[in-house]
């Protein structure tokens, strides 16, 4: 059935730009896990966000590439680079409660992913996006991460306790699309890009 394979929109991941029929494109993926389309002019931006390019005979390159990039615990506790730093020093942390802690948390490890490149891309272009940090009800303490500016928004999955914690989950063309439940828009980027909820100010 490639019918309903034609009529799907497809869009370039980086510009949003909607592709033409046949038009090249370079797939890529953000995480490791899925892929997406971007167009020849943004590979580059791909490229720069560390997308992974698929089929490229890159991989020894790429994980050293990605494993620098990519600061995991190590750098959390400091053995790293020390980029990026916890949003909240450690006596402010202290103080909060655990739901607050746990917003907290999410944003630190966005911060720590290569998704915060994609976010710093399209603020760069698009100006500081609305920010909102919403706990699931349930067992597993996921929380949805929500990137929105007037003509696109992102939405990340934050899983703590995965071994990739940050997922891309949904992303569409139009802010009106996002869902009610988050839209209550508490938390922003700092000037140095980084996700930082309205608590910890
Ligand atoms: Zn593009």
């Amino acid at each position: 059935m490639r019918v309903t394979k034609a009529t799907v929109r497809r869009a370039c991941a980086v510009c949003e730009r909607t592709l033409l029929q046949g038009e090249y494109t370079i797939r890529f993926s953000p995480d490791g896990v899925e892929f997406v389309d971007v167009c020849p002019l943004c590979q580059d931006f791909a490229l720069d966000y560390g997308w992974v390019r698929e089929g490229g005979p890159i991989s020894p390159t790429l994980s050293a590439h990605a494993r620098k990039k990519r600061p995991r615990w190590a750098q959390f506790l400091g053995v790293g680079n020390g980029d990026p730093q916890p949003v909240v020093p450690e006596p402010v942390l202290r103080r909060l409660s655990d739901s607050e802690a746990a917003l907290v948390e999410a944003a630190d490890l966005f911060n720590a992913s290569l998704f915060r490149r994609t976010v710093e891309g399209v603020a760069r272009a698009l100006g500081a996006p609305l920010v909102s940090i919403v706990p699931l009800s349930g067992v597993n303490s996921e929380l949805v991460l929500t990137f929105a500016w007037e003509i696109t928004w992102y939405q990340y999955r934050v899983l703590p306790e995965a071994g990739q914690p940050i997922r891309l989950a949904d992303r569409g063309a139009d802010i009106s699309e996002i869902e009610g439940a988050f839209t209550d828009w508490n938390a922003g980027l700092d000037e140095s890009g980084r996700v930082v909820p309205n608590v910890a100010r």
